[in-house]
């Protein structure tokens, strides 16, 4: 059976500023002394789902239906949305097939997360 393609886009909080958005992101530099308060601001205000009701969402996946896409905004600002990508690797009983990232700012402090 051919899986769906299916693209979340788990956060909309991105560090990066492109004209071309085409998900209207919440701006946040990395630069940014604040950045964890902004962060916090964000899901406070609920503009980002809690990581519970992110992980209630990955166990109501059919996950072997679907070729999934992590993206955002920028999926890794959030640091909990790691547990997103391990619960996601390890219900597909396989490793990841590849992750394509574009902000190794932000991946350099995570690499040990596969
Ligand atoms: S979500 Fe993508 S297109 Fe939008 S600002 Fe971030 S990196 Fe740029």
């Amino acid at each position: 059976m051919q899986k769906i393609p299916l693209i979340w886009n788990i956060t909309q909080a991105c560090p990066w500023n492109c004209s071309f958005c085409c998900i209207n992101a919440h701006y946040l530099p990395l630069s940014s002394e604040s950045l964890e308060t902004e962060l916090e601001e964000i899901k406070r205000k609920k503009v980002e789902l809690p990581l519970e009701d992110k992980l209630k969402i990955v166990d109501n996946l059919d996950i072997e239906a679907f070729d999934i896409d992590i993206s955002g905004g920028e999926p890794l600002l959030f640091r909990e949305n790691v547990e997103i990508i391990k619960k996601l690797s390890s219900s597909v009983k396989k490793p990841l097939e590849r992750v394509q990232y574009r902000k190794h700012l932000i991946l350099n402090k995570e690499q040990d997360f596969m």
